[in-house]
């Protein structure tokens, strides 16, 4: 079992398989891509398959695939079969923008992969195509409502932008009457591969609720795991439910139990941090196992509390971007 040096159990991956995207989400990365890791510097499938047995047996039972885009490694589904074949991994996730699962949804399927975030911004298609800066709308709903209707846990990630979509915030809750699907209105953070940063937000989760409670009196609390990084509401009468997730105000940091590893092998133990170490070359060396357990019981034996002291031990953090982090 993994556990910090806060005493908390460390149980869920989130693993980047690639930091390569097909849209460019304007929150995310500048129009021009960022630049992006030489191919030797990815892990091969091979690799990621070893390293989630490595993590699986030091205790991770969940993992999260994340990117970059996952979906735009075609070898993608051989991690897929190999996650389903490990016992101990209770939990096996993906956050994808949906683009390109259209063909993969009924081996997912019968894997028994149930829990898919799709990320979308927008319900309207114009304001979908300028955040992105790719036309993918229709792909991308038709997408998600096939993996609705196929009966996958779907939670649709939505970063409340001002000046962009907040006119959609109330469209996408109106969604949940429908489906059984819960939408989860994000606080932008400042990871978009440049230079912007900010103190604080305008549409932090507390503004975000307020915004929605004007327009539904009958909301009412849902309950939530400890570990949860969302709150999460459900309006009386409707199928699907919605939560705010406070990634910029961070109130979850207490009851922490993520690990990150980047597409490259970087080992990250706070998203307000810097990569602790990398594992890459480690992996490629003789007796790897040893060595990255090794490596990963120093990374979580030295954590910070919270994303706040994190932030503070490091300059310029937020120059990076989410596609290379993994969200
Ligand atoms: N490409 C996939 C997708 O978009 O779902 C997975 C990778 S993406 C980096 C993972 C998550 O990070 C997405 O839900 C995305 O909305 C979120 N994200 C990206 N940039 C962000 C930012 N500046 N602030 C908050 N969340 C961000
Ligand atoms: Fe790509 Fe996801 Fe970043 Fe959008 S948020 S550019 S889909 S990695």
């Amino acid at each position: 079992m993994l556990i910090d040096n806060h005493n908390r159990v460390i149980n869920y991956l989130r693993l980047a398989v690639t930091d390569r995207c097909n849209l460019r989400c304007n929150y995310c990365m500048p129009e021009e891509g960022i630049n992006f890791a030489k191919r030797d510097n990815l892990f091969t499938m091979d690799e990621l398959c070893s390293l989630s047995s490595i993590m699986v047996s030091q205790g991770i039972n969940k993992i999260r695939l994340t990117g970059g885009e996952p979906f735009v490694r075609k070898d993608i589904m051989v991690l897929f079969r190999h996650l389903a074949s490990l016992k101990a991994l209770e939990d096996i996730s993906v956050t994808t923008n949906a683009t390109l699962i259209g063909p993969y949804i009924d081996e997912l399927k019968s894997l028994g992969i149930k829990n898919i975030n799709v990320s979308l911004d927008a319900i309207n298609k114009e304001a979908f195509e300028r955040i992105t800066r790719r036309n993918q709308y229709d792909t991308v709903y038709e997408n998600l409502i096939k993996l609705i209707s196929e009966g996958f846990n779907v939670r649709v990630n939505c970063i409340a932008l001002e000046g962009q979509n907040i006119e959609e915030i109330l469209p996408l809750v109106e969604l949940t009457k429908y489906y059984n699907v819960s939408i989860r209105f994000l606080e932008e953070m400042p990871f978009n591969g440049g230079s912007k940063s900010f103190n604080t937000i305008t549409w932090d989760y507390k503004k975000i609720y307020n915004y929605i409670s004007e327009h539904y009196s009958n909301i009412e609390r849902l309950a939530s795991e400890s570990t949860s990084t969302s709150i999460n509401y459900k309006i009386k009468g409707h199928k699907g439910s919605f939560g705010l997730i406070p990634s910029f105000s961070r109130t979850f940091c207490g009851s922490c139990n993520r690990l990150r590893i980047s597409a490259t092998g970087d080992v990250i133990t706070c998203l307000y941090g810097k990569p602790r170490m990398n594992i890459r070359e480690i992996l490629r060396s003789d007796n790897s196992e040893a060595k990255i357990n090794e490596h990963i019981l120093a990374a979580i034996g030295s954590r910070s509390k919270t994303g706040f002291e994190e932030q503070q031990k490091y300059d310029g953090v937020f120059n990076n971007s989410m596609t290379s982090i993994g969200g």
